[in-house]
């Protein structure tokens, strides 16, 4: 595989990532057998994840997106956070399950539990594919995790750095300039 010459190490090949995600399609699909699912892909970082995911989930499933942008520095966040897009219908009475790419600090998705409960959703519960333990100021339950990884930028699958490197396939960390 050509690593694209931003990229300082690959942490999560294109292997490693599709047998981790159909491992989370699956536990999934076990535990919300028989109900009926409302996914809700944050835009724009996860759409890559979960075109993948939701494949690997097989129960009756709608797919719903909403549009975040939190402020902060270039490569964190101060967890000042917009909805950019809103979700198009009510979600009240539904089992909803975030698809999320990151939680490194957790104020947005702490911002967006916090948004959505307001919209009396039957359920709420969050999918990340990874996350960023050393960081995390707020106590946040990711249900289903695809990985750990390492206090780095990373891009890659889905994640940028000003708006680029969403189509590489892999997760990597990202050279600083
Ligand atoms: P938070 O700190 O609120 O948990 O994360 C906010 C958002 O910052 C994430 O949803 C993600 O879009 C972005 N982010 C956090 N860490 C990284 C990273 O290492 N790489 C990229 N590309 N985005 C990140």
């Amino acid at each position: 595989m050509t690593v694209h010459p931003d990229v300082k190490e690959i942490l999560l090949d294109e292997k490693t990532i599709a047998r981790r995600v159909a491992e989370l399609g699956a536990q999934i699909s076990k535990d919300y057998a028989g109900k009926s699912l409302t996914a809700l892909v944050v835009l724009k970082g996860s759409f890559v994840f979960a075109a993948d995911l939701l494949r690997a989930i097989d129960v009756q499933t709608k797919v719903e997106f909403i549009g975040l942008r939190s402020y902060g520095s270039r490569t964190s966040t101060s967890g000042v956070v917009e909805i950019t897009m809103d979700v198009k219908y009510p979600l009240n009475g539904h089992d909803v399950l975030i698809i999320e790419d990151i939680v490194d600090t957790g104020l947005t998705l702490d911002y967006l539990k916090n948004n959505l409960a307001t919209r009396k959703p039957a359920s709420i519960k969050l999918a990340s594919l990874l996350h960023k333990p050393e960081r995390g100021v707020k106590d946040m339950s990711i249900d289903y995790l695809g990985f750990t990884v390492p206090n780095e930028f990373v891009i890659g699958y889905g994640l940028d750095f000003d708006g680029r490197y969403r189509n590489l396939p892999y997760v990597g960390i990202m050279k600083t300039p």
